[in-house]
């Protein structure tokens, strides 16, 4: 008994573990940019998002989610709720209609189904995000491409996996924002998704303007080119800009990550 004592040891870290799995893949010639925050401030989460894997965090009122395009190109499908309240949740048609614009951009205002701020967008380095595509789901996948995918996974099946560690569910899916996936609309209205306009290392930020559960999708599609059909991650890097503090110093997950 007292040589278990002797060896039992408590290990602190300074950021909140990390809740995605790990192993998964992407092509080993794709060129990786981890970057690092847009926005300075004390670090209080830095996780990497697996290709294909979800992620979900509560980001505090105040608190600035910057999410880092890695590999470039990778469709980061994205739900917000509020974390007190999660029947109201974020709204494509209350977000595009205040703003009189299609596409998200630095400024955009991320409304809920109540048509008040969730997040707003305060920082953005590709041209436009997109609100409009929606996610990718076994059902759709098997409509477009043949049943032959049925069983590909896809961002619906990781938005429920997600949502359950929420006590959310079916009912709680809504249509979703996605960040660096390029969906453009055309002169005549019509949409499509094609390739990318993204880089490695490319960065959007959000800073929530009150507590929001955000639900992340890193998305598994390989039927369309809306990943460069090479599934790459994600860095999900929270920062508090009210308390200063490097914005590098928490970042040893994802760094590990990047040279393995
Ligand atoms: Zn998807």
């Amino acid at each position: 008994m007292s040589a278990l004592t002797m060896t039992t040891t408590t290990t602190t870290t300074t950021t909140a573990a990390s809740t995605v799995p790990v192993g998964a893949s992407h092509h080993p010639d794709t060129v990786l940019d981890w970057s690092d925050s847009l926005v300075e401030g004390r670090v209080v989460r830095d996780d990497v998002v697996e290709s294909r894997a979800s992620w979900s965090a509560v980001v505090a009122a105040g608190h600035v989610l910057t999410i880092v395009d890695v590999g470039g190109n990778q469709s980061g499908d994205c739900l917000l709720y509020d974390a007190h309240d999660p029947d109201e949740r974020y709204s494509v048609p209350d977000t595009l209609a205040w703003q009189g614009e299609a596409y998200v951009r630095t400024g955009t205002v991320l409304r809920s189904s109540e048509g008040r701020p969730l997040m707003t967008v305060v920082g953005n380095e590709i041209d436009r995000q997109d609100t409009i595509g929606g996610a990718c789901s076994k059902e759709s996948n098997t409509l477009r491409y043949g049943h032959h995918v049925m069983f590909h996974h896809a961002c619906r099946e990781n938005f429920l996996t997600e949502a359950a560690k929420h006590g959310l569910g079916l009912r709680d899916l809504v249509s979703n924002l996605n960040w660096f996936m390029n969906v453009p609309v055309e002169a005549d209205g019509a949409l499509g998704i094609v390739d990318g306009m993204s880089a490695p290392g490319r960065r959007v930020a959000v800073r929530a303007e009150r507590d929001v559960l955000v639900v992340v999708s890193n998305c598994p599609q390989m039927n369309n080119p809306c990943n460069d059909f090479n599934p790459t991650p994600l860095r999900m890097i929270v920062v508090d800009p009210a308390i200063s503090g490097a914005t590098s110093g928490a970042t040893s997950g994802a760094t590990s990550e990047a040279s393995a």
